[in-house]
């Protein structure tokens, strides 16, 4: 029997420190042991995110935390801009327009990074807000939040952007870059289980709120920042997630976030090397954009079979989503990924025969 080598795009590994995190008596949400790892988590979270706002916490997946953001930010027929690249950016636009939002999609080709000049074309004094995915996780690609903060700074237009996949593996600079609303979950490269999800808004977000004509209960923000300043939730939240991401965030911090930045960098440099030297193709047209956090490896009408080979060689890591799931193949280096997993990753992908 070999050892699993686990390279997913999400939910990812979870390191042993963390599962034995949550081994642990229940405790209510009420309690004052349940505030002090709710504050740990969030002045913690604070750090990784890059932004001396309140990060509050929802028991949600990542699109739970998207739709929230339209349900508190916004009112019906705003106008907002969306580069769309991928399933993820799609599906942000998707639910825009479910709400009755005016959603301009700027279409890129699949495997490109969101070009800054074209969005902005499509940007006027009108525009509410701009919602950049960070890292569009079914192509493998990345966009430069930074570039996006720079054009939109002096705007009324709030800059909006789903991390789910980038946040604790890429970096983040909420305040620095300008950024009005940062959005993760708990299962990608924070290292725990699915059920937390974390938002933070710049005062122009909270601006905003103030205006948004939409219902909502479970995710009202204004109700969780009352509930974040004695730090607890409206409603009973994922403990045990909790205590997982107390203890990732506490791995995070001793690895030292820039430690943590480079060490996705550098594994996925290798994860591209070894591909490309095995006669495989990166999905990224540019590979300045592609992820540290996940390379979509191309290989036309090949990629379950690659998948399911690797499977037999305890290296698991995730399938194309649909309409590349037969061309596609995605292998993390999210998280709890180390060069000796990348090593193991490469050593099977030149044993199989493709
Ligand atoms: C995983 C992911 C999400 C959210 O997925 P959930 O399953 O709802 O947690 C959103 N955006 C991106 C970019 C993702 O990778």
């Amino acid at each position: 029997m070999q050892k699993k080598v686990q390279m997913m795009v999400g939910p990812t590994a979870i390191p042993h420190r963390v599962l034995k995190a949550m081994n642990k008596e229940s405790i209510s949400h009420r309690s004052k042991e349940y505030s002090i790892v709710q504050e740990r988590v969030t002045e913690g979270l604070k750090k990784i995110f890059g932004t001396t706002q309140d990060v509050l916490l929802l028991t949600s997946s990542g699109t739970g935390a998207m739709e929230s953001v339209i349900q508190n930010c916004f009112s019906p027929n705003d106008e907002v801009v969306i580069p769309v690249m991928g399933n993820f950016s799609e599906q942000f636009a998707l639910i825009a327009e479910i709400y009755g939002l005016n959603v301009k999609r700027v279409k890129f080709e699949l495997g490109e990074a969101a070009n800054v000049d074209t969005v902005m074309k499509e940007v006027n004094p009108g525009t509410k807000a701009v919602f950049v995915v960070h890292n569009e996780s079914s192509t493998g690609v990345f966009n430069d939040l930074e570039a996006f903060g720079r054009a939109l700074k002096d705007t009324n237009t709030l800059l909006i952007t789903d991390s789910v996949s980038g946040l604790g593996g890429l970096e983040v600079k909420m305040d620095e870059w300008n950024i009005d609303i940062v959005l993760t979950s708990s299962q990608k490269s924070l290292m725990a289980p699915p059920g937390l999800a974390f938002v933070a808004l710049s005062e122009n977000a909270w601006g905003s709120v103030e205006n948004s004509k939409f219902p909502k209960y479970y995710f009202d923000y204004k109700k969780a920042k009352k509930f974040n300043e004695i730090n607890q939730t409206l409603t009973t939240p994922a403990v045990y997630t909790l205590f997982a991401v107390d203890e990732a965030v506490k791995m995070i911090m001793e690895e030292g976030l820039d430690n943590v930045y480079s060490r996705h960098r550098a594994n996925s440099k290798l994860v591209i090397k070894g591909i490309k030297e095995a006669g495989l193709k990166l999905f990224a047209k540019d590979e300045r954009f592609a992820s540290p956090t996940l390379t979509a490896v191309y290989a036309p009408r090949k990629a379950k079979y690659i998948v399911n080979e690797l499977a037999k060689k305890s290296i698991v890591v995730n399938g194309g989503l649909a309409p590349m799931d037969e061309d596609i193949f995605r292998v993390g280096t999210m998280g709890y990924v180390s060069e000796n997993d990348v090593i193991a990753f490469l050593s099977a992908i030149n044993q199989i025969k493709i």
